[in-house]
């Protein structure tokens, strides 16, 4: 049943646009309504019909630890009672700062905003400041937030609804923004060899995860690294989705690479809204008021969402173990699906990141993500819906897995998978 969520979507659309306050949230791209969660814990969301759903979004990453991790709500709830906001240093912000410059291996200074695309923009903003260049290379089917410059053919709900560039940029805010091909070296020799002294920045997801899951190949993060060096240009990790979640120290511990600036979002949180961005204390200190990038905001770093950032980070630090749990897990259902779909699927993983594209070839960049049957994916997103097992409402986006999901789930979840298959 679900009525409830039908009525409420119904009333949602008379009052927000489309109904949902953030677009792949609507289920456009698979049929249907969504579903109006009332609660969520450990692996388990309750819509508002009462019905039960094993969870493989987990807020789109934020939840590693699972719903309402008992140490993080508590603490959460202590805080609440010396107040929410005060618009002025905390001790906590420094804590999280500290655990931020411990954790990720190129940081050393960073600052707190509030969301994923504050923080891209921001780090943007200083790499520009920095190099005191205007243009910057992304990837075709990177998502990077939905920052003007930035909504170049981008992934994520920008992907799933064709309209790769969004109305009201204004062509000259993305004048500067030049366009790669994931995993394609020479674009990116290209755009530098064309422009040598002008690129301030490459930005990269080091794990694609908003395309769907697609893995860098075999050397090229070193060749960005690489090439940023050679033209003084800096090399920028989103890292929204892989911090926290690859490793402990992000894809930049998992791959070995170091960029010059880092961005968070999403696990840095616990699941309030909290973005980061850092890196070498050199070129953090651009940033005012210790240098001329401006960059703010009223409730950076506030005592909430740092303290259920840093008690989510301290539980991750605490058992690093959390990492191989995770990645088995993602394994078998990985397996599963190698085994029932065989050659009628890609599936891409990357420790707790997994992707099921619906095309017989492999998928490497967007083109190849572009062309798998979306219609395909729908079925077999509902399929799973129907059984009471909730992934990414679109093929574009990746299936996340935390440490709350129980091997009772992950079995019945593959179950669930190979009877799809096998139907
Ligand atoms: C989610 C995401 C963002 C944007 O973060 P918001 O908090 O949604 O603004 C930026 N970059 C990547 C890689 C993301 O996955």
């Amino acid at each position: 049943m679900d009525t409830k969520s039908k009525e409420l979507f119904l009333k949602a659309k008379k009052y927000i646009p489309g109904g949902v306050n953030s677009p792949v949230r609507a289920f456009g791209a698979v049929g249907g309504w969504p579903r109006f969660i009332a609660s969520a814990h450990k692996d388990r969301l309750v819509d508002v019909d009462g019905n039960e759903m094993i969870d493989y979004v987990c807020s789109w990453g934020p939840g590693i630890l699972g719903h309402a991790h008992p140490r993080v709500i508590e603490k959460v709830q202590e805080a609440c009672k010396d107040g929410l906001t005060f618009g002025a240093p905390t001790k906590k912000e420094v804590l999280l700062a500290e655990l931020i410059a411990e954790l990720v291996p190129s940081i050393e200074d960073s600052r707190l905003v509030s969301s994923g695309t504050e923080a891209v923009m921001s780090a943007i903003r200083v790499a520009r400041g920095y190099t005191r260049r205007d243009k910057i290379i992304k990837f075709k089917g990177c998502y990077h937030g939905h920052s003007d410059g930035l909504l170049v053919k981008a992934g994520s709900g920008a992907l799933t609804t064709s309209m790769p560039d969004s109305a009201g940029v204004p062509a000259d805010y993305t004048k500067n923004t030049l366009v790669a091909s994931y995993n394609d070296r020479a674009s990116v020799k290209n755009l530098f060899e064309a422009d040598p002294e002008e690129i301030a920045a490459v930005i990269v997801e080091p794990v694609a995860a908003n395309m769907g899951v697609v893995l860098p190949e075999k050397g090229f993060l070193e060749f960005l690294r690489e090439i940023t060096k050679k033209y003084g240009a800096l090399l920028i990790f989103d890292e929204v989705i892989t911090g926290f979640r690859l490793a402990l120290g992000g894809a930049q511990e998992y791959y070995g690479v170091r960029p010059d600036l880092t961005t968070l979002g999403k696990i840095v949180g616990g699941g309030m809204p909290i973005g980061a961005y850092g890196g070498k204390r050199e070129i953090m200190e651009m940033v005012s008021p210790a240098g001329p990038v401006y960059q703010a905001g009223t409730l950076s770093g506030n005592p909430i969402a740092t303290t259920a950032g840093i008690e989510t980070l301290l539980i991750l630090k605490e058992d690093p173990d959390i990492y191989r749990r995770l990645n088995q897990k993602a394994g078998e259902i990985a397996l599963a699906v190698k085994e029932a779909a065989k050659d009628a699927v890609c599936l891409n993983q990357a420790g707790s990141l997994l992707s099921i594209f619906f095309t017989s070839h492999k998928v490497t960049d967007y083109e190849s993500a572009a062309d798998s049957d979306t219609a395909s994916y729908g079925r077999y997103f509902n399929y799973l819906l129907d059984r009471g097992i909730y992934v990414a409402p679109s093929q574009f986006e990746a299936m996340f897995l935390s440490d709350a999901h129980t091997e009772e789930d992950i079995a019945f979840t593959c179950q669930m998978i190979r009877d799809f298959f096998n139907q």
